[in-house]
C-alpha cells in the first residue's frame, strides 16, 4: 500500500469485511487515516506486576500470585471468592458469575496472573471480575512494553479488535508518504509541535515511563499536536470560505448622512458609546465593495434595533434596499411597527412579510418589492423564500439568530445574490457567544460587540424560590399589579410541544383569573393567530393590562419598559440563555424590577448551580461562559442547527489556549506554506468541508 492512509479504506486490511466496517464506520472510521486519528480514551498500565503489599493507590494494577483459598460464599449474593498470594500479601478475587469451570480452575495452588483494580471489600483488598489468566508451570509470559490504549468503541467491537487494527495501520506508517507532515517547518519550531507520525505513535503506545495523568487531561505534546493540527484545519478552512465569498462583489454604499441625520434628529436619546462604535464599524464595511459578513452581540436592551435602523437608512439613502429578517411573528411584528413608526416620518416605506402574510396583500407586498417602493421590508423567514424577490437588496440583517451556523448563513447568502452581487449581511445576537466558541463556529464573520447599556436602567434582582410557596408568590403579584406595575408569568415545558406549552399556559391564565379577579389578565402563546395576538401585546404595551401570561415566545426583543416583575415557572427547563433572554424583558425602566424563577424541586445539582448563576449575574457574557462550562459546546451552539464543527481530536474547552495561536500559525500557513492548506482542510475536515463549495 503506497497510497495516504486516509485513501485506503479499512476494507483493506486483513480480516475487515463488510460487516466489521460497518460497525467501525458507527463510530466514524473508514479509513486507515480515522483509524489512526482514533485516539485512546485513557491507558492502562499493564508493563509491570506490582506487589499487592505495595498496593496504595486507587487504580489498575497486574497483579500475579498463587491461590490460597478459594470458597463459594453464600452472602445477600452468591458469590466465589478466591484469595491470592504474591509473598508480600493477598488479594481477594470476587466473581459474582462464574461458572464450575472457572471454579475449579482457580483450586488453590494454582498461580494466576490478573489485571484489574482493588478496592476495599468485605475480605479486605478485593478486585471485582478481574480479568485473569492462569498461569502453567512452563509459561513464559512477559509484561506489556507500553501502556495498554483504552478506545472509544461500540456495541460488537472489542477493545482487542480495535487494537489490532490500530496496530496494523500503525505498521503503515513507515512508508513515507503514509501520513505526510503538512506543518511548515517554521510553525512546528514556532510552536514547539513534533512531528504528526511521531505524535500519533505515541498515542497509540505510550512508553511505560510517561505520566498518565498528563495524558489522561488530554496535555500532553503529542495531543497538543494533534488538536493543534486539526484546528489549524478548522481556521484554514474558514478562511478559504471566507475568501471564497470574497469573490462574489457586492455594493457601496457609503454614508451620505441625509437619512441617517434626520433620523438621529428625531431619535429622543442619543446613541451610546457603544452603538455608536458599532455602527461606524458597520457604516465603514458597507462602503466597501467586498460584502460585509458582521455579527452583533449586544446584551438584551443594549439597543441593537436602532443600530440596525440606522445601517438599513444608510443602504436606503445610497438607493438600495434592506431587508430585516426575524425569527418569530412577534418580533418581526413589533420590528414593523418600530421601523414604520421611525421610518414613514422620513418618507420611506416599509414593507411587511411573513408566513401569515396571504393571498391579496401578500401579492402586493411581493410587488412593492420587487418594484423597489418597499425600501425597508422587515419580516419573518418567509423573505428567504423563492418567491421573494428584491428589486436591489443591499443589506440583509438577522436579527436574534444565534442558532444559525455556518451552512445556513451560506444559504441565506446565494438566497440574496442579485445581478451578480451580493448584499452585505448583519446578523445580530443578544445571545452572547462565549469567545471560544465564536471564534471556531463563527469565524467566518467580523465581530462587534455592543458592550455597554443605555442609561438609566436598573438591574433586575432574581430570586430563586420553591414553586411550594405559589400562594406568596401571586399575593405579591397582585400589589405590585394594584401598585401599578406590570407583570408577566411564562410557562414552560419540557417537552417540545408547542401544543402542550400552550395549553398549559391557557390554563394557568384560567387559574390567575379566578385566584386574582380584581387583575386585568391577557394571555399570549405562539398558536394564536397574528391579530389576536398583536391585539393582547398592544393592550399590554399600553398599560391596559395587568399581567401577561405567556409562553417562551416572549423570549425575544418584546420590549416594554413599564413592566417590572416576571415569574418563570419551571426556569430550570430552560437553558441559561433563553433565562436571560426572558429576564431581559423586565429592567427596561426606571423601576426596580424582580424575576422570580420558581422551581419545582427537587433541583439536581446542575439545575441548582445554574439558578444560581441567574441569580448573581446578570451579564450575559458570564451567563453564556457558565452555560458553555456546564453544558458544553454543543448543547449551547446546539450542534446539530449550527453547523458548529465535530472535532475528532480537539476540544474546544480544553484547548481555548491553543486558539489565539492557531490563528497565528494559520497566518503564516497561507503566507508561507499555502500548498499545505488543503491537504489540511482534506486531513481533517474531508466530506464535511464540502459546504465550502457552496
Ligand atoms: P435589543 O438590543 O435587546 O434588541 P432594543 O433595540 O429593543 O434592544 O432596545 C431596547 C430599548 O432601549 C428600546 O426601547 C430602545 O428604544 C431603547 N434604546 C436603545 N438605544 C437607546 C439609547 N441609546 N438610549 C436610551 N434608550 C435606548
Ligand atoms: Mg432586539
Amino acid at each position: 500500500m503506497v497510497k495516504p492512509l486516509h485513501e485506503i479504506p479499512v476494507t483493506a486490511l486483513k480480516g475487515v469485511g463488510a460487516a466489521l466496517a460497518e460497525k467501525l464506520a458507527k463510530i466514524h472510521i473508514h479509513n486507515l487515516q480515522d483509524l489512526l486519528f482514533h485516539l485512546p480514551l485513557r491507558y492502562q498500565d499493564r508493563t509491570r506486576i506490582t506487589p499487592i503489599a505495595s498496593i496504595h493507590s486507587e487504580g489498575d494494577y497486574v497483579i500475579q500470585g498463587s491461590v490460597v483459598a478459594s470458597d463459594v460464599l453464600m452472602g445477600k449474593r452468591r458469590s466465589l471468592l478466591c484469595r491470592i498470594s504474591d509473598g508480600t500479601g493477598s488479594i481477594g478475587l470476587r466473581f459474582y458469575h462464574f461458572s464450575s469451570a472457572q471454579k475449579n480452575s482457580l483450586k488453590p495452588g494454582t498461580e494466576v496472573r490478573c489485571f484489574g483494580e482493588p478496592r476495599r471489600g468485605a475480605s479486605g483488598l478485593e478486585i471485582y471480575h478481574p480479568e485473569y489468566r492462569v498461569i502453567k508451570p512452563d509459561d513464559d509470559l512477559d509484561v506489556e512494553e507500553t501502556l495498554t490504549p483504552v478506545y472509544p468503541a461500540t456495541e460488537g467491537l472489542t477493545q482487542q479488535r480495535i487494537r489490532s487494527l490500530c496496530e496494523l495501520a500503525l505498521e503503515q506508517l513507515n512508508h513515507p508518504d503514509a501520513l505526510q507532515e503538512w506543518l511548515p517547518e517554521s510553525v512546528r519550531w514556532k510552536y514547539q509541535l513534533g512531528s504528526l507520525v511521531e505524535a500519533v505513535e505515541f498515542l497509540h503506545s505510550p512508553p511505560p515511563d510517561v505520566s498518565v495523568e498528563l495524558l489522561s487531561e488530554g496535555r500532553h505534546p503529542a495531543q497538543i499536536r494533534l488538536a493543534f493540527e486539526e484546528l489549524l484545519a478548522h481556521n484554514l478552512s474558514m478562511q478559504k470560505l471566507r475568501s471564497l465569498i470574497r469573490t462574489v462583489k457586492s455594493y457601496e454604499m457609503p454614508p451620505k448622512q441625509t437619512l441617517t441625520r434626520d433620523f438621529r434628529s428625531q431619535l429622543p436619546f442619543s446613541l451610546t458609546g457603544a452603538q455608536e462604535k458599532v455602527l461606524a464599524e458597520i457604516s465603514q464595511d458597507i462602503m466597501q465593495p467586498d460584502p460585509m459578513l458582521r455579527l452583533v452581540q449586544g446584551d438584551v436592551g443594549s439597543g441593537k434595533t436602532v443600530v440596525a435602523a440606522l445601517a438599513a437608512l444608510q443602504a436606503v439613502e445610497n438607493g438600495y434596499q434592506a431587508a430585516v429578517m426575524a425569527p418569530t411573528e412577534i418580533l418581526a411584528e413589533q420590528h414593523e411597527k418600530n421601523f414604520k413608526s421611525w421610518l414613514k416620518p422620513l418618507g420611506i416605506s416599509v414593507g411587511y412579510l411573513s408566513g401569515k402574510t396571504k393571498g391579496k396583500k401578500r401579492q402586493q407586498v411581493l410587488e412593492e418589492i420587487v418594484q423597489g417602493d418597499a425600501a425597508v421590508v422587515v419580516g419573518t423567514h418567509a423573505l428567504f423564500q423563492e418567491e421573494v424577490q428584491f428589486k436591489k437588496l443591499g443589506l440583509a440583517i438577522i436579527d436574534e439568530q444565534h442558532r444559525f451556523g455556518v451552512h445556513q448563513r451560506m444559504a441565506l447568502r446565494k438566497k440574496g445574490e442579485l445581478n451578480g452581487g451580493q448584499p452585505h449581511q448583519l446578523i445580530m445576537t443578544a445571545t452572547p457567544i462565549p469567545r471560544t466558541l465564536a471564534m471556531s463556529a463563527y469565524a467566518d464573520l467580523d465581530c462587534s460587540v455592543i458592550d455597554e447599556l443605555p442609561p438609566g436602567r436598573t438591574p433586575v434582582n432574581t430570586v430563586v424560590i420553591g414553586d411550594d410557596r405559589r400562594e406568596q408568590v401571586m399575593k405579591r403579584l397582585r400589589s405590585a399589579c394594584l401598585e401599578g406595575r406590570q407583570a408577566y408569568w411564562v410557562c414552560t415545558l419540557i417537552e417540545e410541544s408547542e401544543v402542550l406549552q400552550c395549553q398549559a399556559a391557557e390554563v394557568t391564565a384560567e387559574q390567575l383569573r379566578e385566584a386574582l379577579p380584581e387583575l386585568s389578565i391577557g394571555l399570549v402563546h405562539g398558536r394564536m393567530k397574528a391579530a389576536e395576538k398583536l391585539e393582547v401585546m398592544d393592550a399590554f404595551k399600553s398599560g391596559h393590562m395587568h399581567l401577561l401570561v405567556a409562553t417562551t415566545v416572549i423570549e425575544v426583543g418584546v420590549d416594554v419598559p413599564n413592566a417590572s416583575l416576571m415569574i418563570i415557572e419551571n426556569p430550570e427547563r430552560l437553558g441559561l440563555a433563553q433565562l436571560h433572554q426572558l429576564r431581559g424583558r423586565v429592567g427596561r425602566g426606571s423601576i426596580a424590577s424582580h424575576c422570580l424563577l420558581m422551581y419545582h424541586a427537587p433541583l439536581s445539582q446542575q439545575s441548582r448551580e445554574r439558578l444560581q448563576v441567574m441569580r448573581d449575574s446578570s451579564d450575559g457574557f458570564v451567563i453564556a461562559e457558565k452555560d458553555l462550562e456546564l453544558r458544553g459546546p454543543g448543547e449551547v451552539l446546539g450542534t446539530r442547527q449550527t453547523g458548529l464543527a465535530q472535532f475528532k481530536v480537539a476540544d474546544l474547552e480544553r484547548d481555548a489556549i491553543l486558539l489565539d495561536q492557531v490563528r497565528d500559525a494559520g497566518q503564516v500557513v497561507l503566507k508561507e506554506a499555502p500548498e499545505s492548506a488543503e491537504p489540511l482542510i482534506l486531513r481533517w475536515l474531508g466530506h464535511a468541508e464540502k459546504y465550502a463549495n457552496v
